[in-house]
């Protein structure tokens, strides 16, 4: 059995069971039985899956994590999180988000005005807000207001213009004065594909030089005492400690330096995200080189060490992990529409009483198929294709016995790349290429997992059911956009096999994992495809409830969203095809309401799956 790697990514979230993929959690749903009670109600096309458990997971276990390795190294400052918006800005995941972190004032980050007008919207008074990225004086002034409001929120600066803007607004209102940081611009950098927002040539964050003067400004401005934070944040995902444990150090003895130098108030480092999440299927290649317990005790005991080091009062730790809190949270769920070489099938053999020798032998081969005599067979099934072919073009054998042959060396290849796909050979590698199934998936790649498309981002891909039996495809996988982007082609080493389904007679659905951080909102309306249909799940031990369904917007709301009129469209539709000949009223009539049903529904395809 293939288990598609669940040991490897799954973190013990997903379990299979009587050939299913089941929430491992409460009472053990299976995603297909959620997907036929969704899709029981007419619904088609690609569907979200939010499990609201998963995020409440993560959340417990950051702050559990640290908590502990603040224990065990005798640390003496505490621990606070924070989500960044950009990573889901989604309402029914901000809503889980701030539901499951109430009970450890986990509050909200902002990179933006639109994200902090969020933020203030939906941060509970006492928790942390705090807000990174370039700042003009608009909202400069909104994270007063915030302040004012009663929000505990910490505007990091990200260079010396945004210090004497603040200082600016300081002066000329009397609204309440928000916390300060200062991100720091570090020598020592992030490691993994992201890895963009640490360095000396970052594009965020002070010098040293710039600090100095910084602190210069704000004792100037009597403002020194707002001063509570030092922020840095290496990039996301990841994949080495090392780098993390050099900026800690540095950013550490930053921090201490500041005290010494009078910042009284500074008791706050906020170390960003980057927090990886293993998206690998397979062994090969892992996406991080650390646990979150190495990860927790490594940040508590590096900064625990530089002020124990210069006597600094010990700073309390934040944490801006968005991609670790919400990758998890959410399955991507696709009908397969159709598979593309259904042509060799076994059930389409048609054998005579009387078959030519060679095809006899292929049928012997084809039976006695094993691990030890794999290579030696296809190469003979090879073979005798080749001179097979020969006979068809010199008139020996018909066109079904040429088909029979096709479709006995297509299972003898395929039986072979299986048998050998731990260890295969330079041959098989290339007829492995040859023979992949393009697997029509209804959904659009652009859409919803843009960071495949865009930085060959992999996600966990399995099949939702049939997991008793061995899936023997070498698959790649095909959206319905008609961009020749939106595939995720067959890759030998990280090969994925599927199942050979019949889809006229059934369904076969495949579930995308890990696709809760950055996908939804980096989407975009390629080929005029939305945001899929989304659900929320709640799990308790009785059974589960669907929640919180958002349909996919419909044809005329996407082309209104890009600023056409509805109206005119569907106007001018209708216009047209009334103003048509040749046929009846009662026709005429019929379609009309088939173009208004057809405008108001979503993009997707619609047969049967
Ligand atoms: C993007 C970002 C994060 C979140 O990073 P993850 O890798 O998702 O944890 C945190 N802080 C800042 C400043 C960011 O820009």
């Amino acid at each position: 059995m293939n288990d598609f790697g669940l040991d490897i990514w799954s973190n013990k979230n997903f379990i299979i069971e009587n050939d299913e993929v089941k929430l491992n959690y409460k009472s053990m749903p299976s995603i297909l039985e959620l997907v036929q009670e969704i899709r029981s109600n007419d619904v088609r096309g690609p569907m979200l899956l939010r499990f609201p458990h998963l995020i409440k997971k993560q959340i417990s276990s950051l702050y559990s994590y640290f908590d502990k390795a603040i224990k065990i190294n005798n640390y003496r400052g505490s621990f606070n999180a924070v989500f960044p918006l950009k990573v889901n800005q989604f309402p029914h995941a901000i809503e889980a988000i701030t539901e499951q972190g109430g009970r450890f004032n986990y509050g909200l980050e902002a990179g933006s005005k639109a994200e902090l007008i969020l933020a203030m919207s939906k941060t509970p008074l006492g928790a942390y807000i705090t807000v990174n990225g370039f700042k003009d004086k608009e909202m400069i002034t909104l994270g007063f207001i915030a302040a004012q409001s009663g929000h505990n929120i910490t505007l990091t600066i990200e260079g010396l213009g945004e210090l004497e803007t603040i200082i600016e607004v300081a002066q000329e209102c009397n609204l309440k004065v928000p916390d300060i940081g200062i991100r720091v611009r570090l020598h020592s950098a992030g490691s993994g594909i992201w890895a963009k927002s640490g360095g000396m040539d970052a594009k965020f964050g002070l010098t040293s030089t710039e600090i100095i003067e910084a602190i210069k400004l704000l004792n100037e401005a009597d403002l020194l005492k707002h001063l509570s934070m030092v922020h840095f944040h290496l990039g996301s995902q990841m994949s080495d400690i090392a780098p993390l444990k050099k900026a800690l150090r540095e950013a550490g003895n930053i921090y201490a330096e500041l005290r010494k130098m009078g910042a009284d108030s500074l008791d706050n480092i906020n170390i960003g995200g980057g927090l990886a999440v293993e998206y690998d299927q397979h062994t090969k290649s892992k996406a991080r080189n650390y646990s979150i317990d190495e990860f927790t005790s490594s940040v508590v005991f590096s900064l625990g060490q530089v002020m124990d080091a210069k006597n600094v009062k010990h700073p309390n730790i934040f944490t801006e992990s968005g991609r670790f809190i919400v990758a998890s949270h959410a399955v991507l769920v696709t009908p397969v529409l159709e598979l593309f070489t259904h042509d060799y099938q076994k059930k389409l053999l048609n054998f005579k009483p009387v078959n030519p020798p060679l095809l006899d032998e292929l049928i012997e081969l084809n039976n006695l198929l094993s691990n030890q005599n794999c290579i030696e067979y296809l190469h003979d099934a090879l073979d005798h294709m080749e001179s097979l072919l020969t006979l068809f073009d010199l008139g020996y054998i018909d066109l079904q016995d040429r088909s029979n042959a096709e479709i006995l060396v297509h299972n003898i290849i395929k039986r072979a790349l299986y048998l050998k796909s731990a260890d295969p050979t330079d041959e098989l590698e290339q007829l492995q290429v040859k023979l992949q199934e393009r697997y029509l998936i209804n959904a659009s790649i652009f859409q919803s997992l843009p960071d495949y498309w865009g930085l060959n981002q992999h996600f966990p891909v399995m099949p939702l059911h049939y997991l008793n039996t061995t899936p023997l495809r070498a698959a790649s996988l095909w959206d319905i956009t008609c961009d020749s982007d939106g595939e995720i082609g067959f890759d030998p080493d990280k090969p994925l096999y599927l199942h050979d389904i019949d889809l006229d007679e059934e369904d076969y659905f495949l579930g995308f994992f890990n696709v809760g951080a950055y996908q939804e909102t980096l989407g975009m309306n390629h080929n005029l495809f939305t945001h899929p249909s989304e659900y929320t799940i709640e799990i308790d031990e009785d059974g589960h409830k669907i929640t919180n369904e958002v349909e996919s917007k419909n044809i005329l709301e996407i082309l209104e969203s890009l600023g056409y009129s509805k109206d005119d469209i569907l106007d001018k539709l209708k216009g047209d095809l009334i103003k048509s000949d040749f046929i009846s009223k009662q026709e005429k009539n019929d379609t009309l309401a088939k173009l208004e049903t057809f405008v108001n529904q979503n993009g997707y395809l619609r047969t049967t799956n």
